[in-house]
């Protein structure tokens, strides 16, 4: 008998045995500079000093408690999320992934209007693989083999103002859960005035704002959370990737009127708010306050930005920060990302015409122009 991984993820593009820094390195020894960054969650780079020490710390303490207690790690992180909060008096749930972020905040929301069951979420999102979180995914490709879903989510077209407009009128409309930039779909921000309707209908209509942070939070565009950059207070948010730099942790993180409508038993985690899990969160948000990464990201986005632009085949460069979504002249976003390993560079198509660049938020200035030259040089055999 033989144990083999399930063919969810194609066939795997090498087997690495180590990562430092913005490297990681396969078992024949090759190095890879890492311009995805685990999908945007090893932002301090592999195997921070910092976040290892963290960790290593706390493994010789405790490793579990379960949730009747409290540990001096979960409550550290719950603080540190507090300050980074756009409202005050922040309420934390603690989970291990982004999908059960996404699960905490529809119970939330659930429970917070019970007379309002509609969620509206937008054309193209990502939130999560598991049913609750699906169900607020609007990619037909992903839903439709696992139908019936939850029902009373209602799609709104990306960036149409007017139909946000219309859909958070309707007083069955209790929230819209939203990313502030479409990563899965390829890295695609939210014009101006689409968020305007946002912030018009929690104004107007009392809809409530959940923004899925997790691939936009803690830095990546150069904010601690990506929906800032519109003036959108959210009502809640939800964090994961980034936020244990590797360890898995996800967190759903409300104003504390909203977390007040959960009550005791409601909802629960085996693994939520573990010691190993939260030391690793607590370090990452302060390194990345002491590092004044939301500055470095900012100053990097504008040196790599005009870099990326006139790159071969390249027709358009969206995003924020170091989160980059390149559209290409024609679909060969697999072949370039094949043909950018095969080149010592990690990225990412998450659709045949785009490219997706999440390099870690740590990169040093010469690694992320010599990453953008190793891309180049690969686009312009394609296309030059
Ligand atoms: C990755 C992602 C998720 C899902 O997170 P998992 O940890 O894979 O469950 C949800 N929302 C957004 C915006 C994401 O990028």
């Amino acid at each position: 008998m033989t144990g083999m991984l399930m063919d969810l993820y194609g066939p795997p593009m090498g087997n690495l045995v180590r990562g430092s820094g913005v490297y990681l390195f396969d078992e024949e020894g090759r190095r890879y500079l890492d311009f995805l960054s685990g999908i945007a969650v090893t932002s301090l780079g592999h195997n921070h000093p910092v976040i290892h020490e963290a960790v290593v710390s706390q493994l010789t303490r405790v490793w579990h408690t379960s949730n009747f207690f409290t540990t001096p790690s979960s409550l550290r992180a719950a603080e540190r999320i507090g300050e980074i909060a756009p409202f005050a008096d922040a309420r934390v749930f603690f989970c291990n992934s982004g999908a059960e972020a996404i699960e905490s905040a529809l119970k939330l929301v659930r429970r917070a209007c019970p007379d309002r069951p509609k969620i509206a979420t937008l054309s193209g999102s990502f939130h999560g693989r598991t049913l609750g979180a699906l169900s607020a995914t609007m990619q037909p490709k992903k839903r439709q083999p696992f139908e019936p879903l939850l029902t009373g989510f209602v799609e709104v077209p990306f960036n149409d103002a007017l139909a946000m407009r219309e859909i958070t009128a309707d007083p069955e409309v209790g929230a819209v859960l939203f990313e502030p930039i479409l990563g899965e779909a390829g890295v695609l921000p939210l014009e101006d005035g689409f968020a305007q309707a946002l912030i018009d209908a929690q104004r107007d209509h009392g809809v409530l704002l959940v923004s899925d942070e997790i691939q936009t939070g803690l830095c990546r565009t150069g904010e601690w959370l990506g929906c800032s950059y519109y003036g959108i207070v959210p009502d809640a948010f939800t964090l994961a990737k980034a936020l244990g730099n590797g360890v898995p942790i996800g967190a759903l993180v409300a104003k504390p009127e909203l977390a007040a409508t959960m009550l005791v038993g409601d909802h629960g985690s085996t693994f939520g708010g573990n010691p190993l899990a939260t030391a690793a969160a607590a370090a990452v948000i302060e390194f990345m306050e002491q590092a004044s990464l939301r500055e470095r990201v900012r100053h990097l986005g504008d040196l790599a930005l005009p870099l990326l632009k006139p790159l071969s085949g390249v027709t358009k460069v969206d995003g924020r920060g170091l989160m980059f979504g390149l559209a290409l002249a024609a679909p060969v976003a697999p072949e370039v990302m094949q043909e950018a390993f095969s080149s010592g560079l990690i990225l990412n198509a998450p659709t045949p015409n785009r490219l997706r660049l999440l390099p870690p938020l740590i990169i040093s200035e010469p690694e992320l122009k010599q990453g953008i030259d190793i891309l180049g040089g690969v686009l312009e055999r394609r296309f030059g």
